[in-house]
């Protein structure tokens, strides 16, 4: 009540509606008429607000609370780090951090020992674009139209989704079309076509820049935010042997595909792909604390050896963000979290989805892994033409009434929930999306 200027519980949404509308500039928004959903807590995969109406949340905040909400082993070691020491700058040698680093060096491919902390996902992909420049002397940087890698400098001119926005930091960076068969660039019929198609596409758009002037291809493992766009079997590796062949830096960014969502530590585990730097935020701690960074590869790691790196952040490694990753990535080991997010997506989501999709003429497609999945809703399935924005806020109002919070891109319905999802959290947000799905075949 100290915080919020009022005893009575029922008033605490009210006044969070008001400070929040009064005082907080939002991201990725215009500020006027904003009303946000007030949120106090949260356990597992459900959150609630002041007055006690529950949510299933099946967006994980921004696809990142892999974990769940209020892990008690993730918020110990937080309060306990917090404790000892709360803060230390980069320049120091600290055992939590080390640990930290370690586990997750652990889990990338063999040859990737050192990992470079950030304090999220844009200034991994920020700090990883630099090695790449600093490692090959090259400038330019080759990403997709359809991705999302971050809201600063260099990530955000990556970041296709957001070509069409004038921004400051626009140099020397080139975009290509990545493959997504329902919506191919290449008139592919097949994900063999598609997988050829994009590659080749790829090669002429390096071709055409000059292959020694590009540091780096940085891809999405899976393009999240753009669609949950799994790449066909072939891609990675064919864009992996073409960076070879021109000396080429390959980043994946796995930000948002990282750490358990597709149902795996990393998602490139599954695409016989081994990138020289990868990037990661959001499932590593599940967002309890802010933090990011890079695990990078050792012959880029020893490009720094002799040479400085000019990069860094005050709080780089931080003691309380290092605490949380050890405890998430031990608790997610121990209680076989990875295994259960893979299982629950062949079991129960995409058997659900696919349900779904049979039965509503709305929906074109579904397509994911783990607990990574869209639902891409079209006003005509013969044309594809995407539903309307008017129609997919309509959904979104819905899900909420409904008690479903849900992850809305475009077109598309974000299924995302925490990798601890259970079987019967499942069965009920399928059952709310099939009633708010029948709501919009009406419409059509
Ligand atoms: N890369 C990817 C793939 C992402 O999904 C995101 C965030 N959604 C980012 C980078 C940027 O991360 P952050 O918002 O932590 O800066």
């Amino acid at each position: 009540t100290a915080l919020s200027g009022s005893n009575a519980v029922a008033d605490l949404d009210a006044r969070t509606t008001e400070l929040d509308r009064g005082h907080v500039f939002h991201s990725w928004s215009a500020q006027g008429g904003l009303a946000l959903l007030p949120i106090a807590g949260g356990h597992g995969t459900r959150v609630w607000d002041h007055a006690g109406r529950t949510y299933l949340d099946f967006s994980s905040q921004l696809v990142n609370v892999n974990i769940g909400h209020q892990h008690p082993a993730v918020v110990a070691a937080i309060q306990e780090q917090a404790s000892t020491l709360a803060t230390i700058g980069p320049a120091t040698g600290n055992l939590t951090r080390g640990v930290a680093a370690q586990r997750i060096a652990a889990r990338a491919p063999e040859g990737f020992n050192k990992v470079f902390f950030t304090n999220g996902g844009a200034d991994a992909v920020e700090n990883a674009i630099r090695m790449a420049r600093l490692h090959t002397g090259r400038d330019k940087v080759v990403s997709t139209y359809r991705s999302y890698h971050g809201n600063t400098g260099a990530a955000v001119v990556a970041t296709g989704d957001w070509r069409r926005i004038p921004n400051e930091y626009a140099r020397a960076h080139v975009h290509v079309f990545g493959p997504y068969l329902y919506r191919s660039e290449f008139w592919a019929t097949t994900p063999e076509e598609e997988c050829e198609r994009s590659l080749r596409h790829l090669r002429r758009v390096i071709d055409c820049e000059g292959p020694a002037s590009v540091a780096a291809i940085l891809l999405e493992t899976i393009p999240g935010t753009a669609g949950v766009l799994l790449p066909p079997p072939g891609y990675l590796p064919g864009v992996r042997a073409l960076a070879d062949e021109f000396g080429i830096m390959l980043i994946l960014d796995e930000v948002m595909a990282g750490f358990g969502r597709t149902g795996e530590w990393f998602a490139l585990d599954a695409y016989d792909v081994v990138p020289d730097l990868i990037t990661f935020a959001k499932g590593v701690n599940s967002g309890y604390v802010p933090v990011g960074g890079v695990v990078i590869s050792d012959p880029i790691a020893r490009t720094f050896d002799d040479r400085v790196f000019p990069g860094g952040l005050t709080y780089s490694g931080h003691p309380l963000a290092a605490a949380s990753i050890v405890a998430a990535l031990d608790a997610m080991e121990s209680e076989g979290i990875v295994t259960h997010a893979k299982q629950i997506g062949a079991d129960a989501i995409g058997p659900g989805l696919a349900v779904l999709a049979e039965k509503h003429p709305v929906v074109g497609e579904v397509r994911g892994t783990g607990v990574f999945w869209a639902m891409e809703l079209v006003a005509d399935r013969s044309t594809r033409e995407p539903l309307s924005a008017a129609l997919m806020g309509r959904a979104k109002g819905e899900l909420v009434g409904r008690g479903l919070l849900p992850f809305i891109a475009d077109n598309r319905i974000h299924v995302v929930p925490p990798c601890v999802v259970t079987a019967d959290e499942v069965a009920e947000a399928l059952a709310t999306y099939d009633e708010v799905l029948s709501l919009l075949d009406e419409e059509l």
